[in-house]
Formats: structure tokens, C-alpha cells, sequence
């Protein structure tokens, strides 16, 4: 049995990331930028108001005072989004809204509940300082500025940044599309009626789901019979996908044909048996293509618990290798056991718990049963608790916990 850092070595080693595409900007979250992007001119484009008030000249206000105010004739008005008709003279003010272009000679703004006025003309009882209430040209970003950097993830501020710069589309790198095969002549698909001993397809959905949640793209491949042409076939009809995830089928039954179909596909098999519960089963092979790379294969275990868990600790990381991450792990933290955790057995354990706030930091505790069909823990896990084999971890001990959702 290899050890789960050794396997997980074997795969990234082998997956690289893809080439970038154009993304229309908003569908540009969560992927990584595939270029450095500058800015190409000065964001705001112009000086302009950041209150309702009056623009003026700063100097014609340095002798107002509280009694002894300052009259100034209204020009007329700077609505935002229509520039003044002409420029400020000395002794005027011109009425200016939030976003509005500064008038040519005005440099500072009066807000409107510290003027008094007919319309006509307004008085200051106070001096303002050239610049008050002015956002400059530039104040944001100035052309040929770094803006993002190439490699970052596009966050929603990423994406109002690019739309400020007039950018429609963005280079990103591409999702991985996967192709995701379930095998077992037991397994009844959605839409099926399950037969005699029949039971329903979980795998092909959890799995999507996953895939998904990696910022990743699935394709279904369906349910293939336990007959060595029906898996070749379908994992054959996964060639033109970045990657080819099937579940089942990989043990050492004598219904077991997932690892004869990869051979026939001429796979380069390099991984099985992990030391790990659940999970232990799970292949890896590359079939070579000959118009581009290799094509990396999976094959996780069949039941619902091991297929998911697998998938975090395998393909997942690989994925987001694929997708141009620089974190590819998920985020492990010490939670304190608020309960025995023990795994018996000599695999080490990736154990179903919850976590919870507790004073000055997290508990973790059972989601219970840990039987690998029990999707149901699943479901009830924020993490997996990493415990080495023979080992029960006791309460108030301290347990390091992969986080799947944040508590
Ligand atoms: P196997 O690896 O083929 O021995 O399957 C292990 C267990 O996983 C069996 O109990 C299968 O019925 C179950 N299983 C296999 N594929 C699926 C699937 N797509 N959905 C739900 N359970 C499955
Ligand atoms: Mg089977």
C-alpha cells in the first residue's frame, strides 16, 4: 500500500496546468488570470466631485468667516455626466453634483449644507482648501499601472476593476472539463427504475458536484455495465477531457474490469492502493494521446463515502493544479477532540467531522457511523479528521482536521 502523500506525488507530478482562454469578465470569478492586466488610462478619467455642493476657487474663499461671509454668482449648473458649458471665473460657483466633472478652473467643492443661497448666488461663511471634496484624475488607477497581476484568483473586485478599464473579457486559464464514468451492472441510474438487488447512482452526482466545486466542468459518461468492452468504451469516450474520473469497479473482484479496460486503452498505470480509510482502492493511469498530453485517469472506489473523500484528497488538488492555482490543498487546522476520535485499524483515517467554535478555538467531533456507504456523515461534515492508524485520539487532545466547508 502507498502512503497518501507518496500517491497524491505520483499524480501531481503527472497534471499541468492548461492554456488560458478569453472569459467574458464576470464568468471570470474564481479562475486564474492568465495575464498581467494594466491599466491603459487614468480611472477616474477626470477630477470630479465627491459631494452635492458648488464648485469654486478655492482662493475666493480665503477671506469668508463666520459673519463676514463670501458671496459668489451661481454659473450655472454640473449635473454628473455633463461637463460644465464653460470655465469657472473668478468670483463664482458653480452648482455641481456627486460624480460630476470638475469645471475648468474650479478646484474644491463647497457642500450644498454649508452655503446659504437664492440660486443666483450662495455665501460661505468659511474658507475651504483647494482640493476639498475633489477626487482627483487618477485618484484610482493611473494608465500603464500594474492592476492584477498574472496568476491571481479573480475575485468580484478583480471583476470591477476590469469593467472600469473598459474590459470586456479576460485571459483566464481554462476550466478542466472531466468526464466522469460510474460502473456496476447494480447501479440504476436517475430516471431508471432500480431492479432486483439494483441500487441507485449516487457517485456520478456527488462527484459532478465535486468537480464543480473545484471550479472544474463535468461531463457525464453514464453507467457502464461491469463488461470489460462497456467500461472501455465509455472511458474511451472521455479522451477528448482533460481528465477521466470513474468510480468502482477497481478492487479485486472477479467483477472488478476497471484497471483490464485501462489497459486496454494502452494506460500507463502508475498508482494503486492507497494506505488509507476510507478509500485504499483507487487507481491512477495516463493514456497516451496522440494530438496532445496524456490523459490522466482516476479510478476511485465505489462507495459513495470513499469516491468523495478520494476525490478530496486526490483530484481535487489536481484539478486546481490543472486550473493554474498556486493552493491547491484544502485548508488544514488543530481542532481539540471534544470527544474520542478513534480509528482501529492499520490505515490511517480520514474521518467524518463536525466543527465547532469552541472557546479559543475549534472541536472537532464524530459526524458518527463511519461506515464508507454512510453518505449521511458526509453530509454532515465540515472536515476530515486525519488520525493515524491504531490510534484513538482522546478527548481534549488536539487532531488536525481538513476543512471541507467552514463551520
Ligand atoms: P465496488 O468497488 O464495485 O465493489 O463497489 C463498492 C460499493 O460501492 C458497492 O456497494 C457498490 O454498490 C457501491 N457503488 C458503486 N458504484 C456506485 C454508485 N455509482 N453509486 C452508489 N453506490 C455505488
Ligand atoms: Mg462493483
Amino acid at each position: 500500500m502507498i502512503p497518501v502523500e507518496e500517491a497524491l506525488d505520483r499524480i501531481l507530478s503527472r497534471v499541468a496546468p492548461l492554456g488560458s482562454e478569453q472569459a467574458e469578465i464576470a464568468r471570470a470569478l474564481g479562475r486564474v488570470l492568465a495575464e498581467d492586466v494594466r491599466a491603459d488610462e487614468d480611472v477616474p478619467p477626470w477630477a470630479n466631485s465627491s459631494m452635492d455642493g458648488y464648485a469654486v476657487r478655492g482662493a475666493d474663499t480665503a477671506a469668508a468667516a463666520p459673519g463676514a461671509p463670501v458671496r459668489l454668482q451661481v454659473a450655472g449648473r454640473v449635473p454628473a455626466g455633463a461637463p460644465a458649458a464653460r470655465p469657472l471665473e473668478p468670483g463664482e460657483a458653480y452648482r455641481i453634483f456627486t460624480g460630476a466633472p470638475m469645471p475648468p478652473g474650479a478646484d474644491a467643492v463647497v457642500p450644498q449644507e454649508d452655503v446659504r443661497g437664492d440660486g443666483s448666488a450662495v455665501l460661505l461663511e468659511r474658507a475651504v482648501a483647494p482640493g476639498a471634496y475633489v477626487r482627483p484624475r487618477g485618484e484610482d488607477l493611473q494608465a500603464g499601472q500594474l492592476v492584477l497581476e498574472r496568476g491571481r484568483v479573480v475575485g468580484a473586485a478583480d471583476v470591477g476593476v476590469l469593467a472600469t478599464l473598459g474590459r470586456a473579457r479576460a485571459s483566464v486559464i481554462r476550466r478542466p472539463r472531466v468526464a466522469i464514468l460510474s460502473t456496476g451492472d447494480e447501479i440504476a441510474d436517475l430516471g431508471e427504475r432500480p431492479g432486483p438487488g439494483q441500487i441507485r447512482n449516487s457517485n456520478t452526482y456527488a462527484l459532478m458536484a465535486q468537480v464543480g466545486e473545484a471550479g472544474a466542468e463535468a461531463v457525464n459518461l453514464g453507467v457502464a455495465r461491469d463488461a470489460l468492452s462497456d467500461i472501455e468504451a465509455r472511458l474511451g469516450w472521455g479522451l477528448g477531457c482533460d481528465l477521466v474520473l470513474s468510480s468502482a469497479g477497481v478492487s479485486v473482484g472477479e467483477h472488478d474490469f476497471v484497471k483490464a479496460a485501462l489497459e486496454r486503452l494502452g494506460a500507463e498505470q502508475h498508482l494503486w492502493l492507497v494506505d488509507m480509510r476510507p478509500g485504499k482502492p483507487i487507481a491512477f493511469a495516463t493514456v497516451p494521446r496522440p494530438d496532445r498530453g496524456a490523459l490522466p485517469i482516476v479510478a476511485l472506489p465505489g462507495n459513495p463515502v470513499s469516491a468523495m473523500v478520494t476525490f478530496e484528497l486526490f483530484v481535487r488538488p489536481a484539478l486546481r493544479k490543472m486550473a493554474g492555482h498556486a493552493v491547491l490543498h484544502r485548508r488544514r487546522v488543530t481542532a481539540t477532540a471534544l470527544a474520542p476520535i478513534p480509528n482501529p485499524g492499520r490505515r490511517r483515517g480520514y474521518l467524518r467531522v463536525t466543527l465547532s467554535a469552541t472557546g479559543d478555538g475549534l472541536g472537532a467531533r464524530l459526524t458518527g457511523d463511519q461506515g464508507s456507504g454512510i453518505l449521511r456523515s458526509m453530509v454532515a461534515a465540515d472536515g476530515l479528521a486525519v488520525v493515524p492508524g491504531d490510534t484513538t485520539v482522546a478527548a481534549g487532545a488536539p487532531v488536525t482536521v481538513m476543512v471541507l466547508r467552514e463551520p
